[in-house]
């Protein structure tokens, strides 16, 4: 019966009574825990009182069963929330100390990559989409670069004025208020001045694309090839790397002045690393240049043609066209020839161009053929026991009417559209057919043309 009196004034403290018997027991014993977890413990010198009441805890502890809430006063082991009272009895094995532990970790010690992703890298499975830069085939300092473009951690204004480095987060280049990345490498007025020179196009690396993140997967993980087997990516990352060294020269430098040719500089420096990376690749004396079609001067009429064979059946076709010094569409013809040798298309195809132009009225003209052989034909004294003597004899004596007439060779990235057509008229009859609107598969590259996209080749030096 004492030790159930005794048990009240525990139950009493186990209730937080704030009396102030409550608060000198609780200061003196309780200090660290309550009256059932004190219950087992001796103290030296305790009175009479409190080794009573410890006494009567040993009821309580018997009869006391925690409702769980929240879980925070309980000790899931020692304390009695079930009826079958503490778990630590029925504990299989000797249950050790508490210890602080690090996860996920493979080996149970601390490393600083577990840190980084567990503290930084808190992005669910976005967090290691950036991991393939490590395996890119690119300079290792590029690398590096890349690696802190892509976590947007290069010091850009924007960045300096988070930091207090400076006061102002506008672009040194334009007159945007907010340097950061995406503005730096993709919107920049700058940065689009140099990209359009590249001649890759807004559309095919995904320029329109709103989120920057996207736009350099896009492109990092592009497997299209721009010239003699360079991959995009490569010139792209060379490209990023460009960027930001010249901006950084703007920055820092007063004197610096932008390359004439900043995107011979880009593809240059992306051939001479893909080149010894792949020695069997291309040629180490080769350079590329970048090349667009060309309008003539006011009244000049220009004619681009070419010719197409296919090999396996003798097939031949040419085409070509006709435009004003603006670029606009004067004349399209297309002429499917049968069979025949190579060359034959080519000069079919100069002759009539030679003959539109000239019903046309012109009297200033200009001819340009991606056929070195053809041109140089024309060019050269006729011999009479040439195959295509009479063909070759029909261009020169229209090229020797009184006209002005100029018969010149161009390269194939120049001459998109007349290569265009030849491929196309393998769908027409036999025979000469003349277009008088522009066919809709020519729209795109016809526009190219107009705004004088470049296209990269890799010529010898
Ligand atoms: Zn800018």
């Amino acid at each position: 019966m004492n030790q159930a009196l005794l048990a009240k004034i525990g139950w009493r403290l186990l209730q937080r009574e704030q009396g102030r018997w409550a608060q000198v027991l609780n200061a003196k014993y309780l200090r660290r825990c309550d009256i059932l977890a004190a219950k087992d413990l001796q103290f030296q010198g305790s009175s009479n009182v409190w080794n009573g009441i410890l006494h009567g805890a040993q009821v309580l502890s018997a009869g006391v069963k925690w409702r769980v809430g929240s879980g925070d006063d309980i000790l899931f082991w020692t304390d009695r929330w079930l009826s079958c009272g503490p778990l630590q009895q029925f504990a299989l094995i000797d249950l050790s100390e508490d210890m602080l532990q690090l996860n996920p970790t493979s080996n149970g010690q601390f490393s600083v990559k577990t840190a980084y992703s567990t503290f930084y890298l808190d992005e669910g499975s976005a967090k290691w989409k950036w991991d393939f830069i490590w395996k890119l085939h690119v300079p290792p300092k590029v690398k590096t670069f890349l690696w802190l473009l892509c976590h947007k951690k290069l010091l850009t204004n924007a960045r300096r004025l988070k930091r207090k480095l400076t006061n102002v987060a506008d672009c040194p280049r334009c007159v945007c208020p907010l340097e950061s990345c995406a503005h730096l490498f993709k919107n920049c007025t700058a940065t689009l001045a140099i990209w359009n020179r590249l001649g890759f196009g807004r559309v095919e690396a995904g320029q329109l694309m709103d989120d920057y993140d996207d736009w350099l997967l896009h492109n990092l993980n592009s497997r299209r090839f721009v010239v003699h087997g360079l991959p995009w990516y490569l010139v792209f990352i060379i490209f990023l790397w460009f960027i930001w060294k010249w901006r950084c020269k703007v920055v820092f430098d007063q004197n610096f002045l932008l390359p004439a040719d900043p995107h011979l500089m880009i593809y240059q420096y992306a051939f001479e690393w893909f080149s010894a990376c792949n020695p069997m690749a291309i040629l180490p004396e080769r350079s590329v240049v970048l090349l667009h079609w060309m309008a003539h001067l006011l009244g000049v009429c220009k004619v681009n043609t070419d010719g197409s064979r296919i090999n396996s059946s003798g097939l031949i076709r040419a085409g070509g066209l006709l435009r004003d010094s603006c670029g606009n569409w004067i004349k399209v013809f297309s002429v499917n020839l049968g069979y025949g040798s190579v060359i034959k298309d080519e000069l079919w195809g100069i002759f009539w161009g030679l003959s539109m132009a000239w019903d046309a009225g012109f009297r200033t003209v200009e001819i340009e053929c991606d056929a070195t052989s053809a041109v140089a034909l024309l060019k050269s004294p006729i011999v009479s026991t040439h195959p295509l003597f009479s063909i070759i004899n029909c261009c020169k004596m229209k090229i020797h009417e009184d006209w002005c007439c100029f018969v010149k060779h161009i390269f194939r990235e120049q001459n998109c559209v007349a290569d265009a057509l030849a491929v196309k008229c393998y769908d027409f009859a036999p025979g000469l057919h003349v277009f008088l609107e522009a066919p809709a598969f020519l729209s795109d590259v016809l526009a190219a043309d107009v705004r004088g996209a470049v296209r990269p080749r890799l010529v010898s030096v």
